[in-house]
């Protein structure tokens, strides 16, 4: 998709181009920003153009390198996610064989390790001596939400790009939706990689379907990474009453659920605020079972059934 794809992001793509352009290529970065919001997709872009056969500072998207790194089939790319929502010091190990081998086809080879926090300490101690000095013609790409769980020291090993929430107007150009969802997006706070990072409608069905809490006996999320999505729809369609309750019915998101009609602002404040501190403690391996049964109780007090 080539960096000028890339919408909203103009500050963290400008520093990347940089060091393409200088050649300059820093061993280890650190792309950090909330979740949804490119990161990953830039990483990619970045790692398309360091290997790409007709362009220096971008990628061309139709050579055979670009076509592969888009593919997932490149040999000298790896996309590491946590496993249970863990980074554990074995994965390190096999990204350190990885990398210690030349590269097959490509100019460089590349590891791009999603939301790095999920390292546990084991595996971001022992990672730290390559991330200081990484074989030459190696790029590796940490991202994380933010970098309090991090251990300063990995972090003050990393080339820090930064990332900022879309406008919507941003958001809007990226995804052509029905109008029906347009309240989705306005209220989706910047993020547009809760709307492409799956299938969209297959996300929305899973989301309205789980909200028919009644029938759903367990948690419905098969992992932390759904469970935060998921959040992430339930904070706008509370949003969503909110500014309902302050401004009338204006642009208001049709669900096919429906709130209790006596229920106060105050209430959703303090449930907003009860599911935002839930939110925060995801990542602490929560029982999603226990939260599904605090959730489904929650949302029972304040839907119609
Ligand atoms: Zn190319």
């Amino acid at each position: 998709m080539s960096f000028s794809k890339i919408i909203s992001q103009q500050k963290a793509i400008k520093m990347l181009k940089g060091t393409l352009v200088r050649n300059k290529i820093p061993g280890a970065f650190l792309f950090i920003g909330e979740p949804f919001i490119g990161k990953t997709t830039t990483a990619i872009e970045y790692v398309k153009a360091l290997n790409c056969y007709n362009t220096k500072d971008d990628s061309c998207d139709i050579c055979i390198s670009c076509k592969k790194i888009d593919k997932g089939i490149h040999p000298d790319i790896k996309i590491i996610m946590p496993d249970k929502d863990i980074i554990p010091i074995e994965t390190i190990r096999k990204i350190e064989e990885f990398i210690s081998l030349q590269p097959l086809e490509g100019k460089y080879k590349a590891v791009i390790i999603k939301n790095a926090e999920k390292m546990n300490r084991a595996a971001a101690n022992s990672f730290l001596k390559t991330l200081e000095e990484p074989p030459s013609n190696t790029v590796i790409i940490l991202t994380c939400e933010n970098t309090d769980s991090l251990p300063e020291p990995l972090i003050s090993r990393t080339f820090k790009i930064y990332f900022k929430p879309l406008s919507t107007e941003a958001i809007k150009k990226l995804i052509p939706l029905q109008e029906k969802y347009e309240e989705l997006i306005r209220l989706s706070m910047g993020r547009p990689g809760i709307f492409e990072s799956f299938d969209l409608v297959k996300k929305i069905n899973f989301f309205i379907d789980s909200l028919q809490v009644k029938k759903i006996k367990k948690s419905p999320w098969k992992d932390n990474e759904e469970l935060k999505w998921w959040f992430e729809f339930l904070f706008i369609v509370i949003r969503d009453q909110i500014c309902l309750k302050i401004r009338g019915a204006e642009n208001h998101i049709h669900l096919p659920i429906k709130f209790r009609e006596n229920l106060l602002l105050e209430d959703l404040f303090e449930i907003y605020d009860r599911l935002q501190e839930i939110r925060k403690n995801i990542d602490l391996n929560l029982n999603r079972a226990i939260v599904w049964n605090y959730i489904s109780k929650t949302l029972r007090s304040v839907i119609n059934e």
